[in-house]
């Protein structure tokens, strides 16, 4: 995003929007705290703005400040498609091709409004006027910070904004661990709780909120976690039997693939889980260093994300789709045993 661009969007807001803030479908803790983050903040410059989700989102994120004004796309169509129409803006966050927002592809597509995208992940489309794509960014949310702090305005980010963006930081740096993790971010951090961003509750409210079941769940797919010493692999598999037995709700599955990377040794971890009713088996992969499941994802498993942490599907069954990650592992067994 080039300085000319910063002043032809400042331009741009000077006057009352109608704004339409889109996150990627399955939305997770990044694209919910940067949306409704942005949506805080343009509220604040007295834009209209709305945040319109593909479809909803994981209990856990369901306290953030502006949760009850979120519109669900697949759920409350008429009424997203008539904003999408007529918005003057519309801001894409957290994702890098409008594929990823699932059904909103051809209205977002269709529409002549003038598109920002603010994202981190690898390789964007070029569908947006503006650009703003990093991928060395910890988080949608840390952009979300910069691009306030481009337009001068951080004074205006207050205990809201604070809290939302704090959630997305969290959760995509795995609480500050990750190595996308910078100085540059913790000092994000701190201007966040500075201005009211409460993290000791922020972190409770995301992390410690489980129910029984969920954590059942947790020991149904740890019971099932297999290791490939030779390359350094651990996957889990969830049938939707499994999933059934435990009244599995959207949400439960996140971040148990990482306790597949907390093994010793292990360079790469993967989830399979198999989704009955949309016919697929959703992948999951981490990895420790160089090793780059963007791309491992990209050739094998119609997806991507970043280079440790990436997302994928099958139309194989459980069992063969499992069968097929075995058979490609080998290929990779040089590279895994480098890191
Ligand atoms: P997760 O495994 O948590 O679903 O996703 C890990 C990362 O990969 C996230 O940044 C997510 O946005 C990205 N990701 C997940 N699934 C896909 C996919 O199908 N395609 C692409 N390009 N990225 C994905
Ligand atoms: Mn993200």
């Amino acid at each position: 995003m080039t300085q000319q661009d910063i002043e032809r969007i400042k331009q741009l807001l000077a006057s009352p929007k109608q704004i339409v803030i889109v996150p990627h479908k399955n939305p997770d803790g990044d694209a919910m705290g940067a949306t409704l983050g942005l949506y805080h903040y343009l509220k604040k410059c007295n834009h209209q703005a709305t945040v319109v989700a593909p479809n909803d989102y994981p209990d856990f994120l369901k306290w953030i400040p502006g949760d009850n004004t979120v519109l669900k796309h697949d759920s409350q169509t008429k009424e997203c498609d008539n904003l999408i129409q007529k918005a003057d803006i519309i801001f894409t966050l957290d994702f890098n091709a409008l594929h990823r927002t699932g059904n909103m592809e051809p209205v977002l597509t269709e529409s002549n409004a003038i598109k920002i995208m603010i994202d981190h992940h690898q390789a964007p489309d070029d569908f947006a006027a503006y650009i703003f794509s990093d991928v060395a960014m910890s988080s949608t949310c840390e952009m979300v910070y910069h691009f306030i702090d481009m337009l001068g305005d951080t004074n205006n980010i207050d205990a809201n904004i604070a809290t939302c963006l704090y959630v997305g930081i969290m959760t995509d740096t795995g609480s500050f661990r990750f190595s996308c993790t910078t100085s540059h971010t913790h000092r994000i951090v701190a201007n966040l709780i500075e201005k009211g961003a409460n993290n000791s509750q922020i972190h409770n409210n995301v992390y410690d909120t489980n129910t029984y079941e969920k954590l059942q769940l947790l020991g149904c797919a740890l019971s099932n976690l297999k290791i490939i010493p030779e390359s350094k692999t651990a996957y889990i598999t969830l049938s939707q039997r499994e999933l059934n037995k435990y009244n599995y709700k959207k949400g439960d599955t996140e971040g148990v693939v990482n306790y597949g990377l907390s093994l010793n040794n292990i360079v790469m971890a993967a989830i399979f889980i198999e989704d009955k009713q949309e016919g697929i088996i959703k992948i999951s992969l981490r990895s420790k260093g160089d090793f780059s499941v963007n791309e491992f994802s990209r050739t094998h498993f119609e997806g991507g994300g970043h280079t440790n942490a990436a997302g994928g599907k099958s139309h194989l069954s459980l069992k063969d789709t499992v069968e097929k990650f075995i058979s490609i592992l080998p290929n990779y067994n040089k590279a895994l045993n480098n890191e």
